[in-house]
């Protein structure tokens, strides 16, 4: 109960602060919704939904009944301020919390990887949710158009439905994929990483833009589709929701403006809704390209990871281990050496310990060896209880030392195993070989000299290293 309490007051600050962030932000999205309004340019663009929607999905902490609390309070402060009637104001912003309610629920109710953009159809539950949550807003803006804007109910509920849809689809995934606000300081200095051929998409929207209001026509907007597909293809989610995000209100602007006439003229409420609802359709794709891109180079980097690692062990595997070594040795005149390690009566540790406790032993000795190791030496887990290991640049006495050294912090001190907390002595037998980088070496010959010095540590007693072409100690 006193843990309750205290969790409660704890939590009481980080929602009222969190609160107060909804409330700034709302109310500044307001007042530019309602400051740019009379700007034709920007085509009537409201993102104060779409950015309190975007900003409760990423923190919990804001999307508590303060939160909404403050929304509802940004919103009117935001209206009231610029003159807007109290009860206008009131059903209006009641609508926008309807619509941003709507969003939410379904939208929160998804797996994770879908808020985070991270899901191939993440951006066709957007549609749904924007859909869903414009249309329940729209519902209450349409009854109440013929009292305050003296239009019919019908059209008020499908201007103000795609309305939302618009400003959604083009902001809210901005925000989902936008990297944490702690992080953002790194990303500048990043900037520099940034390569020409990165820019080289960008510069393709821009032209392909130009070409649309040069050559002009109902197909004018759909120009860009094929510059936002390759920013897609090769950029984050994060820059492609942007650019896209910058193309939109452009392609809305100038058509609000009336640069582009596909209608001669500026063109009539019907149309700019058509114009916005195609505008949305072209933003959906290069944005969906990105997130598959991205999840599927992620599944990429896990698997090239799972077929190249030892899953017991974090180290390198067998086939990654045999790669790697083959390209050591084909860069030549180096000295190589490459050590067998095998684990001393690993089958009586099992037995008398458990297979568990065995598989402790092998993670421990792994983390050992690893450390013990310089960042250019190669190092694999090979078998079940035996390691390989390649060093380059070195002399024979060097390589033995190395050797000696791995024998050492594997048996030095006993492994800790289990919540009892046994000790287990290990020791391990080494078989070293030494390579002098002439031509036909491979990594197959040196580990066959290898097993064979090992197999004569074996032999010659275990705990030891035996170098091949030398006789025992
Ligand atoms: P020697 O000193 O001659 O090397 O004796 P040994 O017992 O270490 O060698 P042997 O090859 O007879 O036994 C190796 C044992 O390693 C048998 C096998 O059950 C065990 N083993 C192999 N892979 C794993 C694993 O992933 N986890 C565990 N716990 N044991 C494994
Ligand atoms: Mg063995
Ligand atoms: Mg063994």
């Amino acid at each position: 109960m006193n843990a309750e309490i205290e969790a409660r007051t704890a939590a009481l600050p980080l929602a009222w602060r969190a609160a107060s962030v909804v409330f700034f932000v709302v109310f500044a999205a307001t007042l530019f919704g309602i400051y740019t309004r009379p700007v034709g340019f920007l085509a009537s663009i409201w993102p104060a939904n779409a950015v309190m929607l975007g900003l409760l999905l990423r923190n919990p902490a804001m999307a508590q009944t303060q939160g909404w609390i403050a929304g509802f309070a940004g919103f009117m402060a935001g209206d009231l301020l610029s003159g807007s009637p109290l009860d206008k104001a009131a059903i209006l912003n009641l609508a926008n919390l309807v619509s941003i309610g709507t969003a939410y629920a379904i939208l929160i109710r998804l797996p994770p990887e879908i808020c985070q953009l991270r899901q191939p159809v993440a951006m066709l539950w957007l549609v749904l949710s924007s859909l869903a949550g414009g249309f329940a807003s729209g519902l209450i803006g349409g009854l109440a158009s013929p009292i305050f804007w003296g239009g019919d109910i019908l059209s008020g509920i499908v201007y103000w439905t795609a309305g939302e849809f618009v400003t959604y689809i083009a902001i809210v995934p901005v925000i989902l994929s936008a990297p944490p606000f702690e992080t953002i300081s790194r990303y500048w200095y990043r900037l520099d990483l940034i390569k020409r051929a990165d820019l080289a998409p960008a510069g393709a929207v821009v032209l392909s833009f130009i070409a649309s209001l040069v050559i002009g026509g109902p197909g004018a907007v759909a120009f860009p589709v094929l510059a936002l597909l390759w920013c897609g293809l090769t950029w984050p989610v994060f820059a492609t929701a942007v650019l896209t995000l910058v193309f939109g209100v452009l392609a809305l602007g100038v058509i609000a403006s009336g640069l582009v006439t596909p209608m001669h003229g500026i063109p009539d409420k019907a149309a700019l809704s058509s114009f916005r609802l195609g505008t949305s359709a072209i933003a959906l794709v290069p944005i969906t390209l990105a997130i598959v891109m991205h999840s599927r180079n992620e599944l990429t980097e896990k698997l090239r990871y799972l077929a190249s690692h030892d899953a017991l062990t974090g180290v390198t595997n067998r086939a990654a281990f045999h790669e790697q070594a083959t390209r050591r040795l084909a860069l030549g005149n180096k000295c190589t050496a490459l050590m067998m390690i095998d684990l001393d009566h690993f089958k009586s540790i099992n037995d008398t310990w458990g297979h568990a406790a065995g598989d402790e032993v092998l993670r421990e000795t792994a983390r050992r060896i690893g450390q013990a190791l310089r960042p250019g030496d190669l190092f694999a887990r090979i078998g079940g209880e035996e390691f390989v290991v390649m060093v380059n640049a070195v002399t024979s006495a060097q390589a033995q030392s190395v050797a000696a050294r791995l024998l050492s912090v594997i048996s030095e001190q006993p492994v800790r195993v289990g919540e009892k907390s046994v000790l287990i002595a290990v020791t391990a037998s080494i078989g070293l070989a030494t390579a002098r980088g002439g031509p036909g070496e491979t990594p197959d010959a040196l580990m066959q000299q290898a097993d064979h010095a090992l197999y004569r540590a074996k032999n010659g007693g275990r705990n030891q290293v035996v170098t091949e072409g030398m006789s025992e100690k």
